[in-house]
């Protein structure tokens, strides 16, 4: 995932805090979006940029960056698990996905706590429900109907925050900052 970004000038930064599955995950994942890809086409996403996304922020200055970096060095969150039980597509904007059932708690705590941080420093977010989901496959030509999936539980011992930017037309993303859950 560590992928060198194009610009890490003084300017603003495109950024959201993710979960990141270890690398057995991933390729769990990332086969599963190819065995679907017959059903739905679209492009797989590649297994190093699967992520679970906490919340997005967009543009955000280097400056507010730093302070935001400083905020989320003082949150204490527990680890705790994750059960990827379904995938299913969202026609508005065409992707197909892995997403959590059931008790979802620790996962809108760490969300929601990251909301509040932001909000202490003034910096501006999408303030849309957060709806858990691993964004599989993107530019979907055929949705299909939610199906149950079989993959090991998520263990979450880290969270992230990325920079997201597009290099030779495809998006990458750089961490610039993990925190532990202890
Ligand atoms: P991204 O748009 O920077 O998104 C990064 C992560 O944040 C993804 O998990 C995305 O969720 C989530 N996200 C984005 N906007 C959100 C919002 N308003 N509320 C909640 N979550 C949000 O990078 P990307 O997902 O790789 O790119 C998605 C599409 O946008 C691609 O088609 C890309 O070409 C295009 N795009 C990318 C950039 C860039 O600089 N990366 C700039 C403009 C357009 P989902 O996985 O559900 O999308």
């Amino acid at each position: 995932m560590n992928i060198p970004a194009k610009d890490d000038g003084a300017g603003k930064a495109r950024v959201f805090f993710a979960l990141w599955p270890e690398p057995a995950l991933r390729r769990q994942l990332h086969a599963l979006a190819l065995h679907y890809q017959g059903a739905c086409g679209g492009s797989v996403m590649r297994a190093e940029t699967l992520h679970l996304t906490l919340l997005f922020l967009g543009e955000v200055s280097q400056e507010n960056i730093r302070k935001l970096q400083q905020q989320v060095d003082a949150l204490e969150m527990a680890p705790f698990s994750i059960h990827l039980a379904h995938i299913a597509c969202w026609r508005h904007n065409r992707i197909a996905y892995a997403a959590p059932e059931g008790e979802t708690a620790p996962l809108q705590t760490l969300s929601q706590a990251l909301r509040v941080l932001t909000d202490t420093i003034g910096v501006e977010f999408d303030r849309r429900d957060f709806t858990p989901h691993v964004t599989l496959l993107r530019k979907v030509t055929q949705a299909f109907e939610s199906q149950p999936i079989e993959l090991p539980e998520w263990k979450v011992e880290t969270f992230s925050l990325v920079k997201s930017s597009t290099l030779n037309g495809r998006a990458s993303y750089r961490t610039l900052k993990t925190w532990r859950c202890t």
